[in-house]
């Protein structure tokens, strides 16, 4: 059954998210899918077969944009590749964006590892070796 997702990654975890969304293009395609505005850019650019609902840059309110879908249900599954190492303007949107998963309890994705286990569960094919799809880190 189709589901809603929505994805965020912050600007040095884009290439992972890139890679992810291509290593599973063709599950994740067969869903609706939702993310930040950059973030949304950077997939579609390099997914053809991806079509995504843009939101407003995460700075900008694109987290809390999403934020509020979940709250109103629409949200099913949360992938936030978040980077642990850079302080960022709007880290408290972040802990807003997880604070709401866990209220509504939707599966929350914040690394890759737990995305792949996600996207696994929702059927789609266990991923290739790590290096053939990992971007440029
Ligand atoms: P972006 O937002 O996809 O527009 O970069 C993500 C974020 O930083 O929350």
């Amino acid at each position: 059954m189709a589901k809603t997702l929505a994805l965020i990654a912050h600007d040095e975890k884009k290439d992972d998210m890139v890679a992810f969304a291509r290593a599973h293009q063709a599950h994740l395609a067969r869903h609706q899918l939702y993310a930040t505005g950059t973030t949304g850019q950077r997939i579609m650019d390099s997914c053809s077969g991806l079509s995504i609902r843009r939101l407003k840059s995460g700075p900008l309110g694109g987290d809390q944009q999403i934020g509020a879908l979940i709250a109103e249900g629409v949200v099913d599954v949360l992938i936030f590749f978040v980077d642990p190492l850079t302080p960022l303007p709007h880290d408290v949107d972040v802990k807003a964006l997880m604070r709401l998963a866990i209220v509504y309890d939707i599966p929350m994705a914040l690394n890759r590892a737990t995305a792949e286990v996600l996207v696994q569960g929702m059927g789609a094919e266990p991923k290739a070796a790590r290096g053939d799809d990992h971007g440029s880190h």
